[in-house]
């Protein structure tokens, strides 16, 4: 495997860097997850710009124009022969000293991993998940701004391993007030009588590239989506569950902390919004 780091590509056993990157130090940077679809990276632009919004929110310069950085995303595809796979694309705040500040980081680091990814067994996505919820609250815009997409993601962690603790394949986060804010690294959406809800990213949750999607294949559906305030009793009582995110795609949630969820099967409009979505990954995206 080819990595791309900082300009040139590198055997994936080469692909090192300093012991000093405050990425490493301080989980001072952000990061991408991109999907590879028969040759087309989804949604590459909408990518993009969320690294360019988390860059400017935690005042970091990438040293790569837009335009570079997207060649060199389907370069790496290119390399690593692939046609179907996950990019990882990670700015570093780079190589400083001991101390946290960034000013003294002399420079960015950029790296992209292009491989196979497979979050759950693909049989889980016609049984569905059992997902608990977590003691451990997404932390919100009072703390770290949920929309810059960090390399500091143990508030997600400890929930995974909270779930994981109580059995459950994912965790739900609440936020400090007690409202559903999102899971490890997907956004949580409910049916209740044919009309699909969403917690407002204010709730603490990522503005997912794939929950933006969920709402265009919605209207080409003709289905009413929304965002709204969610509780877990709105999660335990909904007729349907799913998550999203571009490393899950579309899942359905049938059990939520011992509850069933509907029948305990995934629901008609979860299936049909996953059909949509398998067709609709295939359909668009930029050549690599
Ligand atoms: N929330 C978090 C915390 C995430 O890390 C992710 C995955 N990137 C998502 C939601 C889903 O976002 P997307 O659909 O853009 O992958």
């Amino acid at each position: 495997m080819k990595v791309y780091l900082d300009g040139k590509f590198v055997d994936a056993a080469n692909a090192k860097i300093s012991v000093f990157d405050h990425g490493l130090l301080y989980g001072d940077g952000i990061f991408e997850g991109i999907r590879l679809y028969q040759g087309n990276v989804f949604r590459l632009e909408e990518h993009l710009e969320r690294l360019w919004f988390s860059a400017k929110a935690i005042m970091l310069t990438i040293p790569l124009s837009r335009a570079e950085m997207a060649a060199a995303v389907c370069e790496a595809c290119r390399q690593n022969g692939l046609r179907d796979g996950y990019i990882r694309l990670v700015v570093t705040r780079g190589p400083g000293d001991l101390g946290l500040a960034p000013w003294l980081c002399t420079k960015a680091s950029v790296i992209i991993i292009a491989d196979k990814i497979a979050l759950y067994p693909p049989e889980l996505y016609a049984t569905g998940l059992a997902v608990a919820t977590v003691a451990t609250r997404r932390m919100g815009a009072e703390a770290i701004p949920p929309g810059i997409k960090s390399l500091n993601y143990l508030n997600n962690v400890l929930a995974k391993i909270e779930a994981r603790q109580a059995g459950a394949q994912e965790a739900v986060m609440l936020n400090s007030q007690g409202f559903v804010a999102e899971c490890t690294a997907d956004n949580v959406f409910i049916v209740r009588k044919d009309r699909i809800y969403t917690p407002a990213v204010q709730q603490g949750g990522l503005r997912g590239i794939t929950r933006d999607t969920i709402f265009d294949i919605a209207r080409g559906l003709g289905l009413p989506a929304e965002e709204h305030d969610l509780t877990r009793y709105d999660l335990w009582t909904a007729d349907e569950c799913f998550i999203t995110g571009t490393g899950a795609e579309v899942i359905a949630v049938v059990k939520l902390d011992g509850r069933e969820i509907g029948n305990g099967k995934p629901g008609p409009v979860t299936n049909r919004v996953l059909t949509e979505f398998r067709q609709r990954v295939l359909a668009e995206g930029t050549r690599i």
